[in-house]
């Protein structure tokens, strides 16, 4: 992923604090809360990291969605990665281990419930266990 590319698309100037975050996001895969963040990516601090996450997720590089406690956790938009333009998406977030994995889906039944609308973007967010944790979990 070209992250420089990123931001200047996104029409964002191109700062160490933006790449780092990006490329965390990029290379760890997973879901991430500020106070993970902030212990996983040296020199940042509360405030640059804040401001960085809510400029991400207005310009659609990252997704946002309340997670344990109801606090924030974001995850790379799996836009970013294929195209400028919409592309549905469910994202499967482990409750476990944070593993996030996007996969693209067919729209046609949320077109058929929400017909009178115009849909711009969605997402679908599920939740649960990874196979991985999902073996250790007693159900
Ligand atoms: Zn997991």
């Amino acid at each position: 992923m070209n992250y420089k590319k990123i931001l200047e698309n996104k029409g964002l100037s191109v700062t160490n604090a933006r790449l780092m975050v990006l490329e965390y996001f990029d290379i760890s895969g997973k879901a991430q809360s500020m106070s993970s963040l902030l212990k996983a990516i040296k020199g940042s601090n509360r405030i640059t990291l804040y401001r960085t996450l809510k400029q991400f997720v207005d310009k659609q590089i990252l997704m946002s969605f309340s997670g344990d406690n109801n606090l924030p956790v974001y995850c790379i938009s799996q836009a970013i990665h294929i195209k400028e333009t919409y592309v549905s998406q469910a994202i499967f977030i482990c409750n476990k281990c944070k593993t996030v994995i996007t996969r693209e889906v067919h729209t046609s039944i949320i077109e058929t419930v929400f017909s009178e609308f115009l849909i711009k973007n969605e997402k679908i967010l599920i939740k649960g266990y990874c196979p991985n944790c999902s073996k250790n979990i007693k159900l």
